[in-house]
């Protein structure tokens, strides 16, 4: 959700359940700050609440499957999608006093780029913001490493899932969410123009990187083949 969605959102859950508003903002910290496993280690909100979450809202749409940590401390982590069981990667890499996540907008890829094994193993959908931010706040929460730059780097051409793109932007870069800042996000792309122009002018901060591959236009068609 996005921070004023949220803010309204659980605000009316808050209500609901009877409780005073002040719980929008302990429920927004347990969220976002301390991310617990499930509603029920939210301790320090009455138990009537947080049964009640529990059964409106789901808290992490991705079920973690499997990890590999390399001999240089990076993290492969495997979740499965718990509504459709597509299986999605992500990436956390240290390097000294860096830690980055690199982090996956789609289960699978429908470019098919020749080189790349994602392409290779077929498409199953586009993830949700929800999802991508599970990425992000499990990673967190598993790892005990907080992100100091992220990059859409991991499954998937993240401009073809360009509307919950943006809003997993919006809300790793809220200050009352994830508060992530811009400079250190990296969207990475094989490179859709009209998406590059309106990504820029709906987050500026963000960085981009682009993929070539080839500078002659036949080999490059061959190789990442978008037709564009
Ligand atoms: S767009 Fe990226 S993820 Fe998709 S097939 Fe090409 S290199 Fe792989």
């Amino acid at each position: 959700m996005l921070g004023d969605e949220f803010i309204e959102i659980a605000s009316s859950a808050v209500e609901e359940a009877g409780e005073p508003s002040y719980r929008v903002d302990q429920l927004r910290r347990w969220l976002y700050e301390r991310t617990p496993q499930s509603f029920k280690d939210m301790e320090g909100l009455p138990l009537s609440l947080r049964e009640h979450l529990d059964k409106i809202f789901v808290l992490h749409p991705l079920d973690h499957d499997l990890e590999q940590v390399s001999e240089d401390g990076t993290r492969k982590f495997l979740w499965k999608q718990g509504r459709e069981g597509g299986r999605i990667e992500s990436v956390l890499i240290p390097d000294g006093d860096r830690t980055t996540y690199c982090i996956s907008t789609q289960s699978g890829c429908p470019v098919k780029c020749t080189f790349c094994a994602t392409g290779y193993g077929g498409f199953s959908g586009n993830l949700s913001a929800g999802e991508i931010i599970d990425q992000v706040v499990q990673i967190r929460s598993l790892s005990r490493q907080a992100p100091t730059n992220l990059v859409f780097m991991g499954m998937g051409e993240p401009l073809l899932n360009f509307d919950d793109l943006l809003r997993s932007l919006s809300i790793l870069t809220d200050p009352r969410q994830l508060g992530i800042g811009a400079r250190r996000i990296t969207v990475s792309t094989v490179g859709i123009p009209e998406r590059i122009r309106q990504l820029s002018q709906a987050f500026p901060q963000v960085k981009l990187a682009l993929s070539i591959h080839a500078a002659d236009p036949a080999l490059r068609d061959e190789l990442v083949p978008l037709n564009l």
